[in-house]
C-alpha cells in the first residue's frame, strides 16, 4: 500500500524534527532527567510538528531504553504505543470530540494507574475547539494531576485557549520552518525516494509550503510521477489559480471593484476560502514590494509560481507607498476575518478598500532608486510617485459601490468610555471603566458588554440607551450594543449570549 510521504518521513526521534530545536532540546532533557511536566501546550501553525512531538514525548517518557532523551522505537513499550496496542497513550481530536462528556471520560479514566506503561499520556489536538464546560472539566484534572498523568495539548489558535488553562501548562511555540531547511529536507527525501527533483523546483515547493514541512512533503507527493522541475510543480499545484490572483490584483490596480468582486466570487464559488485568497494577494504584494526595496533578493520571494514577466508587469502599475498601504489593509482584513460573522463580506469590503488605493491618490512614495527598474524598461512611469509633491490634496476617488452592507469596523471601547464620561453618572462611569466589572468585545457586528457581577449588570442595563447613543455618534451609524452576564450573572437570560460566545470563539478574560 502506498504511504504518503509525510507519514513515511514523520520523525521517529526528536533529533529528526526539523527546525524546532528550541523545543526538542528541552524535551530531551526532561526525558533524560525523568522530570516531565504534567501539562504541555504546543502552539504554532499547522504542519510544524506539534502532534509529531507530542507522540514522540509520549513514547520517550515511557520508553524502557531512551537514547539521549529520544524514544528507542524498539522496546515493547515504544512498539506497543506505535501500534496502538498500549492504551495508556491516548490521542483525542477536540475538533470532533469537544463536549464536556468527552473530557469527563478522560478525567474518570485518568485517575487509574497506567496498565502497561509508566505514565498515562493524553494528547488533545486542536484543544481550542473544546466547549467551555469541557475546558472547565479539563481544568479540574490539570489542577491536581496524579503523579502518573501527562497532558499534551496542541493548538493552532492560542488566543482561544482560556487563561486558566494556559497558566497551568508549560508552553512551547513551534516556529514556521525556514524555506532553506524545508528545501534541504525535500532534496534529502527525494533522493532517498528516487525522485528526480531539481533545485529550482525544491526552492519553489519550500516557499509554497509557507513554513509547514508537512505541506511541503504533501506537495512533493502531488508532483511525483515524473521529473520534478518548476513547470511540473506549477501544473501540479494549479497555475490557473495564480492567474486569477494576478487578474484580481490588476483589477485592484485599475480601481475596478466590479471585476475584483467578480473574481472573488468565482474563486469563492469554486470552493476557495476567502482568507486564502487574501493571503495569496498579500504574498503577491510582498513579492512586488521586495522588487522595489530589495532587488536581487529573488530567493526570498514568498508567493512563488509567478513568472518574472508577470511580476514585472504588475510592478509597473504600483509603487512602494501603495503596496505598503495595501498590505496594511490586507493585514487588518486578515485579523477581522477571524471575528467576522460574514467572512465573505469582510473580504469583499477589503477588496473595495484596496480599489481606493490607487498610487496617485496616496501619500508620496519613497524615491525608488533607478536601478531597481529593469534596464531595458523606459524610465519608471511617473504617474505613480511624481504628482504627489506638487499636486494639491488628491481628489477623492469616486465613492466605491459596496454591494451589500459593509461590516462595520470595531468600536474602540476606550474612546467610547471617554465619551460616556460626559453623560453618565460618575459612579456608573467608574464602574463601567473597571474591567473587573465590565468587559467589552466586538463580535461580528454586535458590540457586547459583559457584566462580571449583578451590580454591574444592572448598571449596564440602566445605561444601555445612553451607551447606544454614544456608540452611534462615534461610529456614524447605529451600533447594536448588547448587555450580557458572565458566568452565573443574570441567570438564564443570557443563554443565547453564551451561544454567541461559542460561535465567535470568544475568550473570557480572567
Ligand atoms: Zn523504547
Amino acid at each position: 500500500m502506498y504511504q504518503a510521504l509525510y507519514r513515511k518521513w514523520r520523525p521517529k526521534t526528536f533529533d529528526e524534527v526539523v527546525g524546532q530545536e528550541h523545543i526538542t532540546e528541552i524535551l530531551k532533557k526532561q526525558v533524560l532527567t525523568d522530570r516531565p511536566s504534567h501539562a504541555y501546550l504546543f502552539t504554532g501553525t499547522r504542519g510544524t510538528g506539534k502532534t509529531t512531538c507530542a507522540k514522540l514525548l509520549a513514547k520517550a517518557v515511557n520508553c524502557l531504553n531512551p537514547v539521549g532523551g529520544n524514544p528507542c522505537n524498539r522496546c515493547e513499550i515504544c512498539r506497543g504505543i506505535d501500534s496502538g496496542a498500549i492504551l495508556d497513550v491516548t490521542e483525542m481530536d477536540a475538533a470532533s470530540n469537544n463536549g464536556v462528556d468527552d473530557v469527563r471520560a478522560i478525567r474518570d479514566e485518568a485517575v487509574y494507574a497506567p496498565v502497561a506503561a509508566r505514565r498515562r499520556v493524553y494528547i488533545i489536538d486542536e484543544v481550542h475547539m473544546l466547549s467551555k464546560p469541557a475546558f472547565n472539566a479539563l481544568l479540574k484534572t490539570i489542577e491536581e494531576p496524579p503523579e502518573h498523568l501527562i497532558f499534551i495539548l496542541a493548538t493552532t489558535e492560542l488566543y482561544k485557549v482560556p487563561a486558566t488553562i494556559l497558566s497551568r501548562c508549560q508552553r512551547y511555540s513551534f516556529h514556521r520552518v525556514p524555506p532553506d531547511l524545508i528545501r534541504s529536507r525535500l532534496m534529502q527525501v527525494a533522493e532517498a525516494e528516487g525522485l528526480e527533483l531539481d533545485g529550482e523546483a525544491a526552492g519553489l515547493l519550500s516557499r509554497l509550503a509557507d513554513g509547514a514541512l508537512r505541506d511541503a512533503l504533501s506537495l512533493l507527493d502531488q508532483c511525483s510521477g515524473a521529473k520534478i522541475d518548476r513547470e511540473r510543480v506549477l501544473s501540479a499545484i494549479g497555475l490557473a489559480e495564480n492567474e486569477e490572483i494576478c487578474r484580481l490584483l490588476e483589477s485592484l490596480q485599475r480601481g475596478d471593484s466590479d471585476t475584483a468582486l467578480d473574481i472573488l466570487d468565482r474563486l469563492y464559488q469554486s470552493g476557495k476560502d476567502v482568507a486564502s485568497v487574501l493571503e495569496q494577494l498579500a504574498a503577491l504584494h510582498r513579492d512586488l514590494l521586495l522588487r522595489f526595496v530589495a532587488p536581487g533578493s529573488g530567493g526570498a520571494l514568498m508567493s512563488g509560481g509567478y513568472s518574472e514577466g508577470v511580476l514585472e508587469r504588475l510592478a509597473r502599475n504600483t509603487d512602494t507607498g501603495s503596496l505598503l498601504a495595501a498590505l496594511d489593509v490586507l493585514e487588518e482584513a486578515d485579523a477581522a476575518l477571524d471575528r467576522s460573522s460574514d467572512r465573505r463580506l469582510c473580504a469583499e469590503l477589503c477588496l473595495v478598500r484596496l480599489c481606493g488605493l490607487k498610487p496617485a491618490a496616496f501619500v508620496p512614495a519613497p524615491q525608488i532608486p533607478a536601478q531597481t527598474r529593469s534596464a531595458e524598461e523606459p524610465p519608471a512611469p511617473e504617474t505613480a510617485a511624481a504628482p504627489a509633491e506638487s499636486a494639491p490634496e488628491p481628489v477623492p476617488e469616486e465613492p466605491q459601490e459596496v454591494r451589500e452592507n459593509p461590516a462595520p469596523p470595531a468600536l474602540d471601547w476606550q474612546t467610547l468610555l471617554e465619551k460616556l464620561g460626559e453623560s453618565l453618572f460618575i459612579g456608573d462611569h467608574m464602574m463601567l471603566s473597571d474591567p473587573s466589572n465590565v468587559t467589552a468585545a466586538q463580535m461580528g457586528d454586535v458590540f457586547v458588554l459583559t457584566a462580571r457581577n449583578d451590580a454591574a449588570l444592572q448598571m449596564v442595563e440602566r445605561n444601555l440607551d445612553r451607551i447606544r447613543t454614544e456608540a452611534e455618534k462615534l461610529a456614524g451609524h447605529p451600533v447594536p450594543v448588547k448587555a450580557a452576564g458572565a458566568d452565573g450573572v443574570g441567570g438564564d437570560r443570557f443563554a443565547d449570549m453564551s451561544n454567541l460566545f461559542t460561535q465567535f470563539g470568544f475568550k473570557e478574560e480572567e
